[in-house]
C-alpha cells in the first residue's frame, strides 16, 4: 500500500486538484516546481537554519512523568508548542514563503480562521520581506482581535471578508479570488494539508520535520528504533500528517488521529470528519467533509478554533479508509478536562487542540514497554478564557451537588 501521494496528486482516490479554470495554471506551475524547490539542497540549506535558529527546532521529546503514570506505559510529548509563534505553524509557512521567493513571487495572500495561521504567515513574510494580504471573516476580526493586532504588528494587511456568513470559508473565497487577479506575482500560503494538489503534500513534506526529529529522538531516549504509538489532534490534518509523515510505510507504528467531536457524535455540534463526513470536493481537492445530502458543507463544531472545521486533508481520508490510522472522535470536555490536567501536573498549559491528542489516549490500551508520542501542537495561552471558564463552571456545578 502506498501512502504517499501518486504522480496525479492523489492518494487512492482522495487528493486532485479542482480549481476553476482561471487557477489551472496556477496550480499547475506550482504542481511542477514544488519538489525540485523542496529537493534543492540550498533551499533545504536555508529553510534549516531559520528551523533552527528563528523557530527553535528541534523541539524536545519530553518523557511525562504524569502521563507515563496514568496510563502505566512510556509517554512523551513532542513539544511543538516550544516553536516560535506557539504551535507547529511556523514550519509550514516559513516554508513556503521561502518557497514563494525562490519561484520567483513578490506577494503573499492567505486567509485565516481564528487567526494562528495568519499570524504564524504574517511573521515568515516579515522575516523574509515579502508584503503579505491575509483574508479574514470580518466576524472572525471582531472576535479575535488579539491576532488581528499581532498581524498588524508585524507588518501585514488583514483584509476584511465581507461576504456570506464572514468567516473562514468566505476568506478563503476572497483569498482565492485574490489570487485569480494576481496569478503571476502572488503565492497562496494554505495553512494545513488541504486544498488543491500540490498543498496536501507540500505541507505534509515542510511539516514532516516533526516526525524527522521523533525518528532521532526516540532511539536516543528509548533505546527502541519506532515509537508504537504516534498520537496527533486533527483539524485539516498538518501536524498528524508531520507527525506520522516518516512512519506511513512502517505498519508496527500505530498512528492515532484525534478528532473534535464537539458536544458529541450525534449533537449535531462536532468536527470529526471521518465519522459524520462523507466523500465529495472541499477546497479544491477530494476528500471527507460533514456535508447535507445535496453537498452544501455543513458548519463545524469544536471548542478549538483549529479543530473547528468540517473535513479533513485527502492523506487523512486515505489513511481512515484503509485502516492505517485509527479515528478517535473526542469531545470538548474530555478535551478541556485533560488539558487543565496537563497543566496541573506536569506544568504544560497545552492548546485546546493539542488536548484532543492527549484525551484521545484514554480510549487506548497500552503495554507497559510500548513507546507512545503525542504532539503538542502548541502552547494554550490563546485559550486561557475558555479554560478558566470550564474549570468555574466545573466547580460551581460540583458545589451545587
Ligand atoms: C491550527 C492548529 C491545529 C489544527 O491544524 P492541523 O492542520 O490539523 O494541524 C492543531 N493544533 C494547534 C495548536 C493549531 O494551532
Amino acid at each position: 500500500m502506498n501512502y504517499q501521494i501518486d504522480e496525479n496528486g492523489f492518494y487512492g482516490p482522495y487528493g486532485g486538484a479542482y480549481v476553476p479554470e482561471v487557477l489551472f495554471s496556477n496550480i499547475e506551475n506550482l504542481g511542477e516546481s514544488y519538489q525540485a524547490v523542496l529537493n534543492d539542497p540550498g533551499f533545504q540549506k536555508e529553510l534549516s537554519r531559520l528551523l533552527k535558529l528563528y523557530v527553535g527546532r528541534e523541539t524536545p521529546l519530553y518523557p511525562s512523568p504524569y502521563l507515563s503514570g496514568l496510563y502505566q506505559t512510556n509517554v512523551f510529548l513532542k513539544r511543538e508548542d516550544l516553536c516560535h509563534s506557539g504551535s507547529h505553524k511556523i514550519n509550514n509557512t516559513l516554508g513556503q514563503v521561502l518557497i514563494a521567493k525562490r519561484l520567483g513571487k513578490t506577494r503573499i495572500v492567505a486567509e485565516t480562521g481564528a487567526g494562528s495561521h495568519g499570524v504564524a504567515t504574517a511573521m515568515a513574510c516579515a522575516l523574509l520581506k515579502l508584503p503579505c494580504f491575509i483574508y479574514m471573516g470580518e466576524v472572525d476580526i471582531k472576535r479575535q482581535f488579539p491576532n488581528v493586532e499581532r498581524m498588524r504588528l508585524l507588518g501585514a494587511t488583514v483584509v476584511p471578508a465581507l461576504s456570506g456568513s464572514k468567516t473562514l470559508k468566505d476568506a478563503t473565497n476572497e483569498a482565492f479570488r485574490d489570487w485569480i487577479n494576481n496569478p503571476v506575482d502572488t503565492f497562496y500560503v494554505i495553512g494545513s494539508v488541504v486544498g488543491p494538489h500540490p498543498y496536501p503534500d507540500m505541507v505534509a513534506q515542510l511539516q514532516s520535520v516533526i516526525s524527522r526529529e521523533i525518528l532521532r529522538q526516540v532511539p536516543d531516549l528509548t533505546g527502541k528504533v519506532m515509537p508504537d504509538h504516534v498520537v496527533a489532534c486533527v483539524g485539516g490534518g498538518s501536524n498528524a500528517a508531520g507527525s506520522f509523515y516518516h512512519f506511513l510505510n512502517s505498519p508496527e507504528v500505530k498512528l492515532i488521529a484525534a478528532e473534535a467531536a464537539g458536544k458529541g457524535l450525534d449533537s449535531g455540534f462536532t468536527a470529526a470528519a471521518t465519522f459524520r463526513g462523507k466523500e465529495g470536493i472541499l477546497h479544491g481537492s477530494k476528500t471527507k467533509f460533514m456535508q447535507t445530502k445535496e453537498g452544501q458543507v455543513l458548519e463545524a463544531h469544536s471548542i478549538s478554533a483549529g479543530l473547528d472545521y468540517p473535513g479533513i486533508g485527502p492523506l487523512h481520508a486515505w489513511l481512515h479508509d484503509t485502516g492505517r490510522a485509527q479515528f478517535i472522535a473526542v469531545t470538548d470536555d474530555e478535551a478541556l478536562d485533560a488539558g487543565l490536567a496537563l497543566s496541573e501536573m506536569e506544568g504544560i498549559i497545552p492548546a485546546i487542540e493539542s488536548a484532543h491528542a492527549l484525551a484521545a489516549l484514554s480510549h487506548l490500551d497500552f503495554k507497559p514497554d510500548d513507546v507512545v508520542v503525542v504532539c503538542l501542537s502548541g502552547r494554550g495561552d490563546k485559550d486561557l478564557e475558555t479554560y478558566i471558564q470550564y474549570s468555574n463552571f466545573k466547580k460551581t456545578s460540583h458545589e451545587n451537588i
